[in-house]
């Protein structure tokens, strides 16, 4: 496929795969990333249990659990990407969602709404109560319209919540967690075996992908911006529903990668940058940024922690969650994304949210303000979360943005 031909979300990645046709790895990433979607939803027609959850960054918890109860995680932003304009009017018109609400609670409102009458749809959620105010309201109007949705009670650790108070903090997660469990699979029992050893597995997975970013850092281009944001923010989130699969492809990958030769000539070109934010669904984004010479090469999602294998997986999950990168208010990311700009050695970062989300455009521009003043240039973008390109004017100031740092 020639880049004159893209049009769509789906249209990006092909043409993204004939330009890595020489890796393998990367071929057979995208196959797995294309066919999530209908893989999770063909395996539950055939009986397979399957759950909406947010499986969307890599150091989600969900899936370790859910696998472990042999449950496969149903990423919800994944159907993000298949609604156009239609599927977000379904919020607002038949749900009267405010039309200023983000996109992706509309879309993804939409979404279930198409599923709530085929009797072969998922129609479970696994939400948690921290999530913002529309998500919230997109889980009781799908409570309503006969979905079964369940929120573990999950509370920010603030600032200085240490010792005994954390430690109340992860009795009550804990508890939480068996809820979920009796949710899930009608029993508070479980096989404490196989959860040990999910969470051994999501440790390895966490621990590889820091390895292929490690190895990008000198071979920026072979893997380019979108199917590395993809691998990391969809694959060692979900697995794409094929954990042994995946993990073969991103073992094959890091072969790959290790056996090319380093191009120092080719390295002096690249702008390394850190991207700071969920993953955008409009794709032409990142092509913009591979064709003004830039590479995505630090992440706000990139892993930092692995789980403990010193304790009983229930509490692994618990310090997890309250002890990783994302734990507390965003105002603490500052001291990760402050390492990840000198891991990368970035010359510039884009602070990526979606249209409609007060909280994150807030947490960009005190992002913004305090880079700023250590004299790290960004550029704040904001994108729609339904299917259709970037704008023009997204692009072109992308672009601008990388080649001024040229
Ligand atoms: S983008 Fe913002 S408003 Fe939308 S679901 Fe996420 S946090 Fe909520």
């Amino acid at each position: 496929m020639q880049f004159e031909d893209v049009k769509n979300a789906r249209d990006y990645i092909v043409y993204s795969q004939g330009m890595h046709s020489y890796s393998k790895a990367i071929t057979k990433m995208m196959d797995l990333y294309l066919s999530y979607v209908p893989y999770v939803e063909r395996a539950h027609q055939e009986g397979k249990k399957a759950i909406f959850c947010s499986a969307l960054y890599p150091t989600t918890w969900e899936a370790p659990l859910l696998y472990a109860l042999d449950t496969i995680p149903y990423a919800t932003g994944e159907i993000g990407r298949l609604s156009d304009f239609r599927v977000m009017q379904i919020a607002e018109d038949y749900y009267q969602f405010p039309i200023e609400t983000c996109s992706m609670v509309k879309c993804l409102v939409g979404q279930w709404h198409i599923r709530k009458d085929d009797p072969g749809a998922v129609k479970r959620i696994l939400g948690v109560s921290s999530g913002c105010e529309p998500f919230n309201m997109a889980w009781e109007t799908m409570k309503m319209q006969g979905f079964d949705v369940h929120n573990p009670d999950v509370i920010y650790r603030a600032k200085g919540v240490d010792g005994e108070r954390l430690e109340n903090l992860i009795k009550f997660f804990i508890r939480q967690l068996y809820r979920t469990i009796e949710w899930v699979s009608g029993s508070r029992e479980f096989d404490e075996e196989k959860l040990r050893l999910e969470i051994q597995r999501k440790n390895r997975l966490l621990e590889k992908m820091r390895k292929v970013l490690e190895l990008r850092l000198k071979r920026p281009y072979y893997i380019r911006s979108l199917p590395t944001i993809l691998i990391l923010n969809s694959g060692v989130a979900n697995y794409f529903a094929r954990p042994e699969e995946f993990e073969a492809t991103l073992d094959l990958l890091i072969e790959e990668l290790e056996n090319i030769p380093v191009d120092e000539e080719e390295n002096k070109k690249v702008i390394p940058l850190l991207w700071v934010g969920t993953t955008a669904q409009e794709f032409g984004i990142y092509e913009a940024i591979d064709q003004a010479g830039g590479a995505l090469l630090g992440f706000r999602s990139s892993p930092n922690k692995l789980f403990r294998e010193d304790v009983p997986p229930l509490e692994a999950i618990a310090y997890y969650l309250y002890d990783n990168q994302r734990a507390g208010a965003e105002i603490y990311m500052r001291r990760f994304l402050d390492e990840e700009l000198g891991r990368i050695n970035a010359r510039g970062m884009i602070l990526y949210g979606i249209i409609g989300c007060s909280y994150n455009s807030v947490e960009r521009e005190m992002h913004r303000n305090y880079f700023h003043q250590k004299g790290i240039p960004s550029i704040n973008l904001e994108g729609a979360f339904q299917l259709g390109g970037p704008t023009g004017q997204v692009l072109t100031r992308v672009k601008a943005f990388t080649e001024m740092l040229s």
